[in-house]
């Protein structure tokens, strides 16, 4: 070999050991982060937003005109059960719209992910999320379980022997996920039941169209029994936690979810978990979140951490407003969106 050549093979593989190093250090920033690191974005994200007075409590169901707007926390949790936090992390609100896909969660334990897509739906409908337009247009009727429609179907999937089993094994589910035994709140399931005409509209129009599997009015009870359950948002980041630790509770260690159902979970919670805002959602932050109208988000770092935030202003679609702007920036933050780092 001539010395020219050799310096050439020298060079080469001086620059492949500096390419793979290079790579390295991207993939271990996008990995691991530190204490440090969490704690901060945690901070940030709390005192950027904390004075922001955009939007208004959710006023439909009557108590929610209650809660104090003022509220505000922020939290991560980590998939080993480490939390990080800022704010009002453990005031209980009700967990409404978020219990929708822990609760699809149950049906795919019980029958497999196959059941959602064929009985419920798993398309986005472009539609608030209370719409019942959405039932009457699209041909799957619920459409997806993050709506009210397709929750309400995913209540009656359940198998149970009868309304308190049904009731008794939604609640235990919850709980499951957020590793203690969470309770209804009372104050709010009146509000919310005394005033379900329109849920009780959608749940006979399924009902009609064959695509609720239980009769009406237990379907309708027990999906607003589980609106109504009260959670802190650090109960929601172990909820998220759950989920990004591919099913077992990182605080029990209890399996809730098999492995192999987490993707298709996540993949409902990315097409439809913002309602109609969902694809600016992803178009920004990249990641699966579900959203609900007492104030709650949780959002999933898949394989690392939860997202969680609560605060009672939504904006039109229902979504917090502060606790959507503080996630965000998290997420853009840490980049660490799932189609690639996705800065602010
Ligand atoms: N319980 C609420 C309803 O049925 C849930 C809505 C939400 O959080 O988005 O309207």
């Amino acid at each position: 070999m001539t010395t020219k050549l050799i310096i050439k093979a020298i060079k080469t593989i001086l620059i492949a050991t500096m390419l793979s190093l290079s790579m390295a250090q991207a993939t271990a920033k996008g990995v691991a982060h530190s204490t440090a690191d969490l704690q901060r974005v945690v901070d940030e994200a709390y005192t950027k937003y904390k004075d922001l007075k955009e939007g208004k409590n959710a006023d439909y169901i009557p108590i929610l005109t209650t809660v104090p707007s003022d509220l505000f926390g922020v939290v991560i949790v980590t998939r080993d059960g480490k939390v990080y936090a800022k704010g009002d992390v453990d005031y209980k609100f009700s967990i409404q719209s978020i219990s929708k896909p822990f609760t699809a969660s149950l049906v795919m334990q019980q029958q497999g992910p196959g059941a959602i897509a064929e009985k419920i739906g798993v398309e986005p409908t472009g539609l608030p999320f209370n719409s019942k337009v959405a039932l009457e247009l699209l041909e799957a009727r619920s459409v997806n379980p993050s709506v009210n429609a397709g929750a309400i179907a995913a209540v009656s999937m359940v198998k149970a022997e009868s309304e308190k089993d049904r009731w008794k094994q939604v609640l235990q589910n919850l709980s499951d996920f957020a590793g203690r035994d969470l309770k209804l709140m009372d104050d709010v399931y009146d509000s919310e039941y005394g005033t379900s005409w329109g849920n009780r509209a959608i749940a006979n129009l399924l009902y009609n169209y064959e695509r609720l599997y239980s009769e009406p009015e237990e379907a309708l009870r027990v999906y607003t029994r589980q609106c109504s359950v009260g959670v802190s948002a650090k109960d929601l980041g172990i909820m998220g936690a759950t989920l990004a630790n591919e099913g077992v509770n990182p605080i029990t260690n209890k399996r809730v979810l098999a492995t192999e159902h987490v993707p298709e979970l996540l993949a409902v919670m990315a097409m439809t978990g913002f309602y109609d805002e969902s694809g600016i959602w992803q178009y920004t932050s990249g990641l699966p979140a579900k959203t609900g109208v007492g104030g709650g988000i949780v959002t999933v770092v898949p394989g690392k951490f939860a997202i969680a935030a609560f605060s009672p202003r939504l904006n039109e679609a229902g979504n917090s407003i502060r606790a959507m702007k503080a996630i965000r920036y998290i997420s853009g933050e840490l980049g660490v969106g799932l189609y690639g780092a996705n800065p602010e």
